[in-house]
This record gives C-alpha cells, structure tokens and sequence, in this order.
C-alpha cells in the first residue's frame, strides 16, 4: 500500500470511528507535503547550547499513542490525526501537523494552531501566518520552496490560550520526531513558547533572541535563532525593527552554512 493510500485509509477508519461513536462527521482538507527530495544527513555545527537548567516538563496526560519512531512525515501526520494524548485532541477542529518541502534549509518552529489554522488544518495560515510568509521571503525563504512550518502542539488550545506544559510535554515527541526527519540546516523558533519549549529554557524572549543556541538530536546539532512571534510583531510595530536583524543573521547563517557545504 502506498503512503497516499495509507493516509486514505487512515482517514476514512478515523472518520468511520468518529461516525460510529457519537454520528459526528466532518469534512477535512488534505495535508500538504513538499517535493520528494532526499532528508539531509550532514552535520551542521553551532555555537554552545543555552546552559540554564529548565526542570522538565511534567507529564500531565498519560500518553496512550504509540510510541514507535514514525518513519516519514505522513506517518507523523496521521499519528497526530489520531492522537489524543491531551484534551486539545477533543476541542480542536483539525489537527495541523505542519507542511512544507522534506528536506528543508529552516523549520520554523511556531507555538499552536490559533482559530483559522484550526479550521484549514494548515500552519500559520491567518494574519500572523501572512506577516511569517513575508518575513520568509525578504530573506528568499517560503514553505513551498525551501522551509517547513509546524508547531510545538499539533491541536489548537481552546481560545488561543497558551498551551499548559502538561500539552507541549504531550506533544513533543512529535515535534522531535519531525526535526529528526526534516534534518533543516537552522530552526527558527517564533515566539517564547515555541523558543522556550526547544531549548528547555525558562529564559524570555528577549533574552534569546539575536543569538544562536543548539538543537541536538542524535549525532546532529542543529543552530537554533529565536525571534518574535510575527502576532506579537503585530501587537507592536517596535518589534519589526529587532526581528529584522534576526532575519538578516538568519540568512548570513544559512549562506555561510551552505557555502561550507553543511
Ligand atoms: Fe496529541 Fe498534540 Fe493534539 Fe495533544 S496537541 S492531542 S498531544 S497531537
Ligand atoms: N501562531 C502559531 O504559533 N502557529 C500557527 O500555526 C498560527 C499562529
């Protein structure tokens, strides 16, 4: 059976079950993957990782899904379609795992759905979305061409409240699981969830930004650079100004990066 056909039929138990348990269905919009290029495998190199100590994150839920490493994106996809391992797994509309290309140069990394990802799915698709895609292509980057886009929890909190550790702890081993698969040369994290919950750091936003910190993940360090999150860049126009010199660092990163073939 062929991936598309899995995640057919993955759909269509889900539905089936939905259906039988309490006559709910609904319409979902297929996912969107990028192009079938190769997963790289070589190492980048960075800078030291954030020493502060940042006591792990509990254990809130216990966690019922399957555990084995998924082997692809699509894998992860339909993992997180099931998945109900927090309670957001029963507000949320869609689950939205990501998209993007598979072998990407940055993920983005974002906090949580917010109410128009919910509905399509899909991340950063609303206002803060747009702002993400315009910051990307002033540096030459979009998720259609060379990025992937997901978030640390795949479902939406009710009312776009912070995720609660007990959900991002839940959540993680799937955002694990998509670093370790996607292998992009830099992350970028948006906002202090997203940068918080990376680097197991208590440290806000301000503080990390503008400098790169490391990702491990097996033998592979990946440079993390945090920045604003694009909502917030709308909150507060003052923003735009630091964000851009992330940006800027950001790219000369990646150039140099690739003109050292990492
Ligand atoms: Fe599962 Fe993550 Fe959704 Fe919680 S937010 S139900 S852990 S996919
Ligand atoms: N904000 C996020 O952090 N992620 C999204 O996908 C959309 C808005």
């Amino acid at each position: 059976m062929t991936a598309d056909e899995k995640i057919v039929l993955a759909r269509f138990l889900d539905r089936a079950g939905d259906y039988l348990r309490d006559g709910y269905a609904r319409d979902r919009p297929d996912y969107t993957f990028g192009n079938d290029t190769p997963v790289l495998t070589e190492p980048p190199s960075g800078p030291n990782s954030p020493s502060e100590d940042f006591s792990s994150l509990p254990l809130a839920y216990q966690v019922d899904e399957d555990t084995e490493e998924k082997e692809t994106l699509e894998d992860i996809a339909i993992a997180v379609e099931k998945c109900r391992a927090c309670s957001l797994g029963a507000t949320r509309t869609l689950s939205v795992p990501g998209e993007g290309v598979q072998n990407p140069r940055i993920m983005v990394i974002g906090e949580g759905p917010g109410a128009d990802e919910d509905a399509a799915g899909r991340p950063f698709v609303g206002k803060a979305g747009q702002l993400l895609d315009r910051m990307l292509d002033s540096i030459g980057l979009s998720r259609d061409k060379n990025c992937y886009i997901a978030n640390v929890v795949k479902c939406r909190p009710p009312g776009n409240r912070d995720p609660e550790p007990g959900e991002i702890a839940a959540c993680f081993p799937y955002l694990e699981q998509q670093i370790t698969l996607l292998a992009p040369r830099i992350i970028l994290c948006v906002g202090r969830v997203a940068s918080q919950s990376l680097l197991k750091t208590g440290k806000g936003i301000n503080a990390m930004r503008g400098d790169f910190f490391e990702y491990k993940t097996g033998e592979t360090v990946i440079p993390v650079l945090c920045t604003y999150h694009p909502s917030a860049i709308l909150r507060d126009e003052s923003l735009k100004r630091p964000a851009w010199e992330d940006l800027k660092l950001l790219k000369s990163r990646l150039l140099s990066l690739l003109d050292t073939g990492r």
